[in-house]
Formats: structure tokens, C-alpha cells, sequence
């Protein structure tokens, strides 16, 4: 299955993302049809709510005319006339007030209930992504679809539920009411007001796009920023705060440009809406006033008309608004969804295991190519042969950037080779279960161990999830970790700061070989484990990973020559290929380029061995 993947995925890596992605209508669906019910009675609120308000204007009007009869002669009882009037208005505003309450609830329940569905269901998609679709994104922009475009989207869709539906309910039921009070005056206003909306929408439009470049200009600026203070130790180093400042600024001032045309352009669109109003008011009172004036229309009806065209001119402009709201949902909401429905190449799980004491641990490299999805012009590897017998030691040294940690990725599957095949005790990786293989075969510790923001305890038993108490000391004690752990006051509880921070790179190393040797595995990978240590750290590291190597497969990954030294065969790399193989004698004897590695480290270190 596995094998498939490679035909369809490279024009989606290797072109720029140029193309929005499109909104996946199917998928939205089923997030959706758990809530139909309860959305179903949301749309049935803010349908009421909005019929509720079709009828306020016309009972107002005829509110109005009690009131204007009672200007015109002072006979009779004005409280009592209008009393069922009045209660009748006053019922109404409370039931609006009520279906408002209700709709809103229930939208919210949806819509908060919708976004946790999206986030964890992306979440659980994005973790199970192959490792090169992680080469090729950037965390950021992949945490940004998690909240912001989840954000965006739940509020887009709570909005044209509430809003949309209520504006177009009050357009249609107000416009009828209005073609029952004058029929003259509502096409008046069926002509004027189209218009006026057309030439709103173009400007609309026009702001639209001014309000994204402002966007992307400040998005712009904080790059600036953001780069400039989270590299501030190489801006201290070259001295560079002057030219900073000064890019930083003229970011600034560009945003500030377009932060000011939006700002004049909302400004003439507020001014000549206003007018636009206000003139339509006028408009509808002079010519309803005429035909008051000609006995064609009662007062209160040319209120009523009033109030009702002002419902229908407002929700008009929200739909405008709307639609620009529907837009941008639409696009957050795509990106959302266009890493739900991406597959990876390599699963997560699904494939055969075998059982722990049949478990041999033996691993072979057949004439493995391979180049990196994300460069794939570029190989790595061309004919790669190395076999780890079980229970050695095998230690892969060569130049910086030669593929030795390649070597490693291959073996834990992160990536499938181009050609040829990895086999664990003579099956092929591709028909073993992923999750058995790195869970329970391979423990891998790298240079830079990476720890999460918990207690020790935690970080340990994050090899194994089930361990016992028991089982994390023997872990910790293994990797020469138990002293300083019980050396800190909180002991096992203490919480080790973001990635770790407050340990030492020894520490840290020592808890990373404690998590791996947790799960004791038959494999074990040491990809320059020592490197980044000082020399007194990297002699308790190497203590104990020495006990921790006895009995399993080890492939130990240097560059420093010194710590390969007690390695059963060691073999070295060179453009993508095994050029020598041997152990440390055999190599020196042989005068090629292991030798004369050993000899260019020699001359490096301080103090130099003493040739034999
Ligand atoms: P080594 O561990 O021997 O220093 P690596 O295996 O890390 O070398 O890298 C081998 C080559 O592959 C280098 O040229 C490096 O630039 C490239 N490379 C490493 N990782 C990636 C990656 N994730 N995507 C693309 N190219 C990579
Ligand atoms: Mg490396």
C-alpha cells in the first residue's frame, strides 16, 4: 500500500501553493449531521425571531396613529385605546427577546461543539502525516489551520446562521408589508434601493481587497519583528539593531500607507451611506407625504412604511457585510479541512509484528537509494549495503552531511528507501507494523534530545506509557540519570521547562536514553549522542550508554572517532555509499580514508594518541 504513494504526492510537494485550496462540502457535511437536530431548532428560532420583527413596525404604525388621532382632537381615553396595542408590543418584544436567547444558545453549543470536532479531528490527521510532509510545512502555518482558521470558520458559520438567515427573512416578510401599506412607494424603494446597494457592494469590494493588503503588510512588519527578536543574539553579533530598526520601520510606514487609504476609504463609504439614508427617508417621507397629503395613506402607515423600509435597508447592508464574512469563512474553512482528507504514505500502524522472544534484532540495508521526497533530484543514498548482525555493535562514520542520520531515518521508517529494502531479521520494514517497530524494537537517541514540558517522571515514561514507577527508576538508574534526579528537591516530579530548558545538555541527554532504554529495545540507534556534550558530561553519557549497548544491535552514528573505537565493525560513509569496512585496526592498517580521519581528528583534539 505503501508503495502507491509516491506517484500522486510529488506535484503536490514540488509546485508552490499558489492554488487556495477548495471547500470540501462532503466533509463539512459530516461534521455537521450530528447537529442537524439542534440546528434544525436554532433555524426555527431565528426564523420566529425574525417574523417576530416583520410585525413590530406595522403595529407601531398603528400605534402611531392612535397617537396622532389623540394630537389632532383630545377626546376619549388615549391609555385605554391603546392598552391591547401596547401589551400586544410589549409580548412581542419579549418572545423576540426569547427566540434571540434560544437561537443564540443553540448556535453557540454547534459552533463550539463543531470546532472541537475540526480541531481534534485535524490534529489526529496532522500527527499521523508522513515526516516529509513535516519537511516541507512550517509548524506555524500548521497551528495557525488548528486555531485561527477553526476560529474564522466557526464564526463565519454561527454568523450566516444567525445573521443571514434573519436578514433574509426580514428583507422577504418586511417587503411584503411593505407592498400591502403602498404599493407605489415600495417600488420607489425597489428602485432606488438595488442601486444604491450595487454601488455599496463595488465599494465594498474595493475595501475588501485594500483591508488584505493592510493585512499582509502588517503581516509583513511582524515578520520583520519576529525574526529580528527571535535571532536577537546574531542581530547583537553583527551588530546589525540599526538596519533592523530601520527595516522594521519602513514596514511600519508602508502599513501605515495602507492603514490610512482603508481608514479614508471606510470614511467616504460611512459619509456617503449616511447621505444615501437619510435621502431615502426624506425621499419616502415627501412622497408618503404626498399621498397622505392626497388621502392615499394614513400617517401611521407611512410610519409603519418608515420603520419597515429601515429593516429592510439595514439588513441589506448586513448582507453585504455577510457575504464577506461567507467568503473568508469558506477559504478558513478549506484549509481546515484540506489536511483532514490527506493520507500518509507510510501508516501508523496496520502490518506484522513479531513476537518478543523470536525477536532477533538483526537489520540489513539491501542496496538502499534513496533521495528526500522534498529534493528529489538529490540522492542521499545510491546502493546502500550494510547488514547490523544482532547483538553488535556497528558504529557509521563519515563526513558532515553524507547521509548518516539518513541512514537512521531510514531505519525508523520516517521515510520508505527509493529502491531496494531494510529488512528486520529478513522481512521488509514495509510489512511490519510502523508503531511495534518504533514503540517497541528501535530505541533512538539523537544530538539534541528534545524533552516535553513535564515532570521527569512523564518525559521517562513517555517510551513506555504503561511502566510502573519501579520500572522509570531502573530506566533512570540504567542511564546514570537516578543521582541527579534524586539530587533535585522535587526528585521525579520535577517539571523540566519548555523542551527542557532547565536541564543541561547532559541531563538531558541522560533522561532521552532513560525514555528509550524504558521500552528495552533490541535495536538501539545512537546518532552522535555525545556530540553537543562537554567532555565531563560526554564521559557519564558514554558510561552509560556503554551498559546500555551490551546485548542489543547498536548502530552508533560519530563523527568523533574516539567513542567508535570499541565498535565489532565500523564502517565508513562517503557520497551516499560504504567505502570501507573493518574494525578500528583493520581500517587504520588499511591507510585509506578512514585512516586519514582519524589522522585530520588527531590533529585537531589537543591532546593527540600517540600513533602506534
Ligand atoms: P549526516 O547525518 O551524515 O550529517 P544527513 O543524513 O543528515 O547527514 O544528511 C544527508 C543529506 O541529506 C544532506 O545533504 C542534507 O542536506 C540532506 N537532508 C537531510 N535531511 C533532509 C530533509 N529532511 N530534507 C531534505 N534533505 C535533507
Ligand atoms: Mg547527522
Amino acid at each position: 500500500v505503501a508503495l502507491c504513494e509516491p506517484e500522486e504526492a510529488p506535484p503536490a510537494r514540488s509546485r508552490p501553493r499558489v492554488l487556495e485550496p477548495r471547500f470540501n462540502w462532503t466533509l463539512f457535511w459530516q461534521f455537521l449531521r450530528p447537529h442537524l437536530l439542534v440546528l434544525g431548532a436554532a433555524v426555527v428560532l431565528a426564523l420566529g425571531a425574525a417574523l417576530v420583527n416583520v410585525q413590530i413596525p406595522l403595529l407601531l404604525g398603528q400605534l402611531v396613529e392612535i397617537v396622532a388621532k389623540y394630537t389632532r382632537d383630545h377626546v376619549g381615553s388615549f391609555l385605554k385605546e391603546s392598552r391591547s396595542l401596547s401589551t400586544h408590543l410589549l409580548l412581542l418584544y419579549g418572545l423576540q427577546g426569547l427566540l434571540t436567547f434560544g437561537y443564540l444558545v443553540l448556535l453557540s453549543r454547534i459552533g463550539e461543539r463543531m470546532a472541537v470536532d475540526l480541531r481534534r479531528a485535524l490534529f489526529c490527521n496532522l500527527l499521523r502525516q508522513d515526516i516529509e510532509f513535516f519537511d516541507a510545512k512550517k509548524t506555524g502555518q500548521l497551528v495557525s489551520r488548528l486555531t485561527t482558521d477553526v476560529q474564522e470558520f466557526k464564526s463565519s458559520f454561527k454568523l450566516v446562521i444567525s445573521q443571514g438567515l434573519r436578514s433574509c427573512t426580514q428583507v422577504a416578510g418586511c417587503l411584503v408589508s411593505l407592498s400591502m401599506l403602498s404599493t407605489r412607494l415600495t417600488l420607489l424603494l425597489m428602485v432606488a434601493t438595488p442601486a444604491l446597494m450595487g454601488v455599496g457592494t463595488l465599494m465594498g469590494s474595493a475595501l475588501r481587497k485594500l483591508s488584505r493588503q493592510c493585512q499582509e503588510q502588517v503581516a509583513r512588519a511582524t515578520g520583520v519583528a519576529d525574526e529580528a527578536l527571535g535571532n536577537v543574539r546574531t542581530v547583537r553579533a553583527f551588530a546589525m539593531e540599526q538596519r533592523e530598526e530601520e527595516r522594521y520601520g519602513a514596514e511600519l510606514e508602508g502599513s501605515r500607507c495602507k492603514a490610512e487609504e482603508l481608514g479614508r476609504g471606510i470614511a467616504l463609504f460611512q459619509g456617503l451611506s449616511n447621505i444615501a439614508f437619510n435621502c431615502m427617508v426624506l425621499g419616502t417621507l415627501f412622497v408618503g407625504g404626498s399621498l397622505v397629503a392626497g388621502q392615499q395613506l394614513t400617517g401611521g402607515d407611512l410610519m409603519s412604511f418608515l420603520v419597515a423600509s429601515q429593516t429592510v435597508q439595514r439588513s441589506m447592508a448586513n448582507l453585504s457585510i455577510l457575504f464577506g464574512q461567507v467568503v473568508r469563512g469558506l477559504s478558513a474553512g478549506a484549509r481546515v479541512f484540506e489536511y483532514m482528507t490527506l493520507s500518509p504514505g507510510i501508516p501508523l500502524s496496520g502490518g506484522c509484528s513479531l513476537p518478543r522472544e523470536r525477536l532477533r534484532g538483526s537489520i540489513a540495508f539491501h542496496n538502499v537509494s534513496f533521495s528526500y521526497p522534498c529534493r528529489p533530484g538529490f540522492p542521499v543514498l545510491r546502493d546502500f549495503s550494510l547488514t547490523l548482525p544482532p547483538g553488535k555493535i556497528v558504529a557509521l562514520v563519515g563526513q558532515s552531511g553524507g547521509g548518516k542520520t539518513t541512514v537512521a531515518s531510514l531505519l525508523e521508517r520516517f521515510y520508505d528507501p527509493t529502491a531496494g529494502m531494510v529488512t528486520l531479521d529478513g522481512q521488509d520494514l514495509r510489512t511490519l507494523d510502523p508503531s511495534w517497530l518504533r514503540g517497541q524494537v528501535i530505541g533512538f537517541i539523537s544530538q539534541e534530545p528534545v524533552l516535553f514540558g513535564t515532570t521527569i517522571m512523564e518525559n521517562i515514561r513517555f517510551g513506555k506509557v504503561d511502566a510502573s514507577d519501579e520500572e522509570v527508576y531502573a530506566a533512570a538508574r540504567e542511564a546514570n540519570a537516578h543521582e541527579f534526579i534524586i539530587s533535585f528537591p522535587e526528585g521525579y516530579d520535577t517539571i523540566v521547562g519548555e523542551r527542557g530548558a532547565t536541564l543541561s545538555g547532559g541531563q538531558k541527554q541522560r533522561l532521552a536514553i532513560a525514555r528509550a532504554l524504558i521500552k528495552q529495545p533490541a535495536v538501539l540507534i545512537l546518532d552522535e549522542a555525545t556530540s553537543a556534550l562537554d567532555s565531563e558530561s560526554e564521559r557519564v553519557v558514554q558510561e552509560a550508554l556503554d551498559r546500555a549497548s551490551a546485548g542489543r544491535t547498536v548502530l552508533v552514528i560519530a563523527h568523533r572517532l574516539s567513542t567508535v573505537r570499541a565498535a565489532h565493525q565500523i564502517v565508513v560513509m562517503a557520497h551516499g555509499r560504504v567505502c570501507e569496512m573493518g574494525t578500528h585496526e583493520e581500517l587504520l592498517k588499511k591507510g585509506g580514508l578512514y585512516s586519514e580521519l582519524i589522522r585530520r581528528q588527531a590533529l585537531d583534539t589537543p591532546p593527540p594518541e600517540a600513533p602506534q
